[in-house]
């Protein structure tokens, strides 16, 4: 295979125009070939010229000779290692493995034991997909919370409702990351997330690909239980024996797989009861700040809109003079703010978009990291104790709605009483208030000043009706439930897994710990 790099086409180009320039990049004439778009970028540094920059894989007779003649440093002969699911296990298991939580991490690690013949029990505290839309947006409409089915809970896990960006920093080395591509095209994601730089699924196509993933896993003998909260582990020896559910039935287990997400802190609770070993984990806190997307369309691109490239998303950081790192997270183009709470009296914020991306906003997470220093209490839960007073506190200032707050009241400490041009997005109802008021002093300083930092880059960032809202104290696990080099706790048959144990961060790289820990299981123990 021949791999071409920095190939750059108008933004506007057709697929005949890269055929042709992949042609002349390897002066093949007439000869036939096919190739393969792996990558996609913009370059958009010249906002008058933007670019996609592309690297395609290229089958054509006699590559070698070719590959030798053009003498081009984007231009290589490469093998691609297909990847491999290991299906070398020699130990038996008494029961199937029970996955609990259906988030990324464990619907990819039920569908790879599925496909491998293990027939796992995936056990769902929250509802079945579209039932769980139905709760979701009754919530947000009523503000009814169903604690067990929600933003956070429920199939599909935290990531349903969300922008579906599924870029990741997670090393690839493995090919798994591919491989969480693949299995969303398979189950009916649009093919260019394969290569797009910024891949993204909106909540409008997740909670179908979610669903279809289910379907697969249950052909291939899997087991998907909702309603069906992990109340208890049951142990011997300090081995597995059992999971309990809803506070009574009891399962079988030699193995669990423990993909429960950052916001189960029940079922963290019953794990430190159970002697299951964690730790305080750092993670950030802030709020969500709103712009006009027509507005960071223009900081981005030199126009209000453009039909090609959508709606421009950013990424912008800041070290402060306190030493404190502000940076923008889950940015969501032409998106929502959502109500992403799942307690009661406890309000937290995310954001998500549909596939459109169409909203007339642009809205980020604007974060400052915070470690268990600063957290109210010692021990492994403390970073929970530090969420629900934030929480509570985001609660109570908007009177269990959200609370919004413009940028020019934020900087001078005040309620906010009157919008200005920008009208909010926001899934849940929303009240205006003082947002800044919830936050500790020094992380609401450290947004200040970045907002204002922010605003040398993005101008306009720092407007006076710039919409702030909160509390954003959902951003990664305030846990990690230590495991060891092979992937189980110090309690034996349970494998922590995905964001919730502290080993992952965002929709991808839980999927790919979900295959991580499949493939550990069928390297040690044969399947039925
Ligand atoms: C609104 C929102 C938007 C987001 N946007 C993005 C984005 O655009 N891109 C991105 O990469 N990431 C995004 N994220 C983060 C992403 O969703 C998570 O990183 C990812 O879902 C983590 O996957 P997971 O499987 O580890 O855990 P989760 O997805 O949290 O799934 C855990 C599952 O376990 C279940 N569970 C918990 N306790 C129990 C129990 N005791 N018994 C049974 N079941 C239980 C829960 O109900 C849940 O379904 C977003 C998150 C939210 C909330």
């Amino acid at each position: 295979m021949i791999r071409i790099t920095q190939l750059k086409l108008s933004i506007d180009h057709t697929p005949k125009d890269l055929e042709r320039k992949i042609a002349r990049q390897l002066r093949l004439g007439n000869t036939p070939f096919t190739f393969e778009i792996k990558k996609q970028s913009l370059d958009a540094r010249r906002k008058e010229d933007k670019k996609f920059v592309y690297t395609v894989d290229v089958s054509v007779k006699d590559e070698q000779r070719i590959a030798k003649k053009v003498n081009d440093n984007n231009i290589m002969l490469i093998k691609e290692k297909p990847y491999e699911f290991p299906l070398t296990g020699t130990e038996t298991l008494q029961h199937p493995p029970v996955v609990v939580g259906s988030g990324p991490a464990g619907l990819f690690c039920a569908w790879y034991l599925a496909k491998a013949g293990f027939c796992p029990i995936v056990l769902e505290r929250g509802e079945e997909a579209d039932k769980r839309q139905q709760s979701v947006e009754r919530f947000w409409r009523d503000g009814v919370l169903d604690p067990d089915s929600n933003v956070q809970f429920g199939e599909g896990g935290a990531g349903t409702f969300s922008d579906g960006k599924l870029n990741t920093l997670v090393k690839d080395t493995f090919g798994r990351g591919q491989e969480v591509l693949r299995r969303f095209v398979e189950a009916g994601a649009p093919e260019e997330i394969l290569y797009q730089q910024k891949p993204h699924l909106g909540t409008d196509i997740l909670v179908d690909i979610v669903q279809e993933m289910r379907r697969q896993t249950e052909a291939m003998g899997g087991t998907f239980r909702f309603r069906s909260k992990v109340t208890d582990l049951l142990f011997e020896n300090s081995t597995l024996r059992a999971v309990q559910i809803n506070g009574k039935e009891e399962i079988p287990a030699d193995i669990c797989v423990l993909a429960v997400g950052h916001s189960a802190r029940d079922t963290f609770q019953m794990l430190k009861q159970r002697g299951i070993y964690m730790e305080p984990k750092s993670f950030a806190v802030g709020v969500r700040m709103e712009h006009p997307q027509s507005m960071i369309n223009m900081d981005l691109y030199g126009e209000e809109a453009n039909e090609i490239l959508g709606a421009a998303s950013y990424k912008v950081t800041h070290t402060c003079k306190n030493g404190r790192g502000v940076y923008s997270f889950c940015m969501c183009p032409g998106g929502y703010v959502v109500n992403a709470s799942s307690e009661p009296e406890m309000l937290a914020v995310n954001g998500m978009s549909y596939q459109a991306r169409d909203s007339k906003n642009a809205n980020s997470a604007l974060i400052v990291t915070v470690s268990p220093e600063d957290f109210p209490e010692e021990g492994p839960l403390g970073g929970i104790a530090f969420q629900r007073d934030l929480e509570r506190a985001a609660w109570k200032t908007g009177q269990g709605k959200v609370p919004v707050q413009l940028f020019k009241d934020y900087r001078e400490n005040k309620e906010s009483t009157s919008l200005g041009e920008i009208t909010p997005c926001i899934k849940g109802e929303w009240k205006l208030g003082d947002v800044r008021s919830i936050l500790p002093k020094e992380v609401g300083d450290s947004i200040l000043e970045g907002i204002l930092a922010f605003a040398r880059k993005l101008p306009g960032f720092d407007r006076d009706d710039a919409l702030i809202s909160g509390v954003e104290s959902r951003t990664s696990s305030p846990v990690r439930i230590v495991r060891n080099q092979e992937l189980e706790s110090n309690m034996g048959g349970i494998y922590p897994c995905g964001e919730g144990a502290g080993y992952a961060g965002g929709i991808t790289s839980a999927a790919m710990d979900g295959i991580k820990i499949a493939e550990t299981i069928s390297k040690k123990y044969r399947n039925f």
